[in-house]
């Protein structure tokens, strides 16, 4: 029991009620669904523990499930590294560099973000990814990407298992007519007999899992390649977004500002070691990092600072015209708002006649925003954002100078 709580470091229990959802269900369920028809396959039919090779593909099958599991279970439980609730630099005067969390009621760390799903702000948060039903950031980064490296490899096993046995299996029953094809029979000539005949029920689930772990291999392996592409440049997929509108922002206004991503160490291997070490503890507190010469501990945080005054400026105050309840696929906002509703999980808000909204983007028939709202709900800090039919909306004459509306009406519509 001791040797199975070091493995899995349960720091808090109530940790375990991330596994009550349908990300880790799936998941594990996919893991033991192909993980035990792979076990099962070999020692019942297609190679038998009797063998040495049998015995070494045993052990290695059982290698590939504990492997995956132990870095899936890290990745879920270790978690990303949460920045402490209230957190405040050291320095006083740094907070200038720095946004406010409002609902974790401090400041946020230089590469750290808030997770609307963990509700906390996340260190170096990357995504928050359903699979383990948490984020995947400065803490479990490398488990996550050890995962995603172990499941397509072991799936690759099983599936091999799996033709194996099924083309043995039926190798003998029916005539395929392509015998001069050289596969090595070896394993099926082999004067063996199961204690169980290969069913048909075997053969459906046979067939099954090696559907599941083909395609567990193709997505989890592309997942692989974008993680390691993150780890070696370390640049988050957040922060790739946030160097791509600083471009864009620089572009705009001609400022003739260089930016430089400050955390890329200039080499892949340095950027992998920050990740990967054999403590298994990625260098770093999850708030200081270091950086590129070139820059200092705040590049990219003034840099969000830019993006987000700017983005103030260039969003644009719309009045809603029409109620809409919130409904993910509105019947009653036309064919084109139904069928075109965004594919993301974000919220949509509820409208009512009146109200206000500063629209930040939107798609042809689709608007994200945020509800303008009265004094007392501002310093109660909620904050009602998300999408909304555009239909429900009218721009309004906007002041960017002076930040009030003139909202007049517009006459001809
Ligand atoms: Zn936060
Ligand atoms: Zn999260």
């Amino acid at each position: 029991m001791n040797i199975l709580s070091a493995i899995i470091v349960f720091e808090n229990l109530h940790e375990v009620r991330r596994l009550c959802h349908w990300g880790p269900i799936i998941a594990l369920t996919v893991i033991a669904v192909c993980s035990s028809m792979a076990i099962l396959d070999s020692i019942i039919w297609y190679w038998p523990l009797d063998t040495t090779g049998g015995s070494i593909n045993f052990i290695m099958l059982i290698n590939w499930t504990v492997l995956i599991l132990y870095n899936y279970f890290n990745a879920m439980f270790v978690g990303p590294g949460y920045i402490p609730l209230g957190w405040k630099p050291e320095n006083q005067q740094d907070t200038m560099y720095l946004q406010f969390c409002r609902v974790c009621q401090g400041y946020k760390a230089p590469r750290s973000h808030h997770c609307r799903k963990c509700n906390r702000c996340v260190m170096k948060m990357d995504h928050h990814c359903p699979w383990i039903n948490n984020c995947c950031g400065h803490l479990n980064h490398a488990y996550f990407t050890t995962f995603l490296l172990l499941a397509p490899l072991g799936c690759t096993h099983a599936a091999f298992i799996f033709i194996m046995t099924m083309y043995t299996q039926l190798y003998d029953r029916i005539s395929f007519g392509w015998s001069s094809v050289k596969i090595d029979m070896s394993a099926a000539r082999r004067i063996h007999h199961p204690i169980m005949p290969f069913s048909v029920a075997s053969f459906a689930a046979t067939l099954f899992a090696l559907g599941l772990a083909l395609g567990t291999t193709i997505a989890v392996g592309m997942l692989f390649f974008i993680q390691i592409k993150v780890i070696m440049r370390n640049k988050t997929s957040i922060e790739v977004w946030i160097e791509e509108k600083a471009k864009d922002r620089i572009q705009y206004y001609q400022t003739g500002e260089e930016f430089i991503f400050p955390y890329d160490l200039g080499s892949r291997w340095e950027n992998f070691k920050q990740v990967f070490t054999w403590s298994g503890t990625p260098e770093g507190d999850g708030i200081e990092w270091p950086v590129n010469e070139k820059c200092h501990q705040h590049t990219l945080t003034i840099e969000q600072l830019k993006q987000k005054a700017d983005k103030r400026v260039r969003s644009v105050q719309y009045r809603v015209v029409e109620n809409y309840n919130g409904a993910c696929c509105p019947l009653r906002k036309g064919f084109n708002t139904f069928l075109r509703t965004p594919c993301t999980e974000e919220p949509r808000i509820q409208l009512s006649k009146g109200e206000t909204i500063f629209a930040t983007r939107g798609t042809k028939w689709w608007m994200y925003g945020d509800k303008v709202l009265d004094e007392e709900q501002t310093k109660a800090a909620v904050r009602v954002r998300g999408w909304f039919p555009r239909r429900c909306v009218e721009k309004c004459l906007y002041d960017s100078a002076n930040n009030t509306s003139a909202s007049e009406e517009k006459k001809d519509k």
